[in-house]
């Protein structure tokens, strides 16, 4: 029997995903759903997008931040505000309330994204 334990970032969204020459992807990005813990999805999706500003703005010659800020757009409008959101429901919630019926009605809509 092997034990898998680690961390999931489940804090608050990141006020920046880029900068000049950098861009944050998958956990390092916080891009995991804060109801839920999972982050593969996200991640997956998230990575596509980085890859495909990063090809633009290497082809460009320009890998400012400006240059790379529609990745942030782009997953700001795919998941990002939904996970900004899925956050401030979560916080709604102390740890020992998370088994509550009310909890597990917004978790199910949530995750059901509505
Ligand atoms: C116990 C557990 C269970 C989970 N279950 C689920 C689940 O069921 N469903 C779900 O969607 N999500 C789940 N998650 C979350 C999910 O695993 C992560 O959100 C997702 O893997 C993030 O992908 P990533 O590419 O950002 O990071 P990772 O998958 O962690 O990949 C980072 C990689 O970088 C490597 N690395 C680190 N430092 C360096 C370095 N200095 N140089 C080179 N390489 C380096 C690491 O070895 C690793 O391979 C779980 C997380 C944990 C901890």
């Amino acid at each position: 029997v092997t034990l898998v334990v680690g961390g999931v970032p489940v804090g608050p969204p990141l006020p920046h995903l880029v900068a000049n020459g950098l861009m944050l992807v998958g956990d390092a990005a916080r891009q995991v759903d804060p109801l839920t813990g999972g982050g593969i999805a996200n991640a997956m999706m998230a990575g596509r997008l980085a890859a495909e500003v990063a090809a633009q703005a290497i082809a460009a010659g320009d890998t400012s931040a400006d240059a790379l800020a529609s990745y942030e757009e782009r997953w700001l409008a795919r998941r990002g505000h939904k996970m900004a959101r899925n956050y401030r429901l979560k916080e709604r919630f102390g740890p020992g309330q998370r088994t509550s019926p009310d909890f597990l009605r917004i978790f199910m809509v949530a995750v059901g994204g509505i």
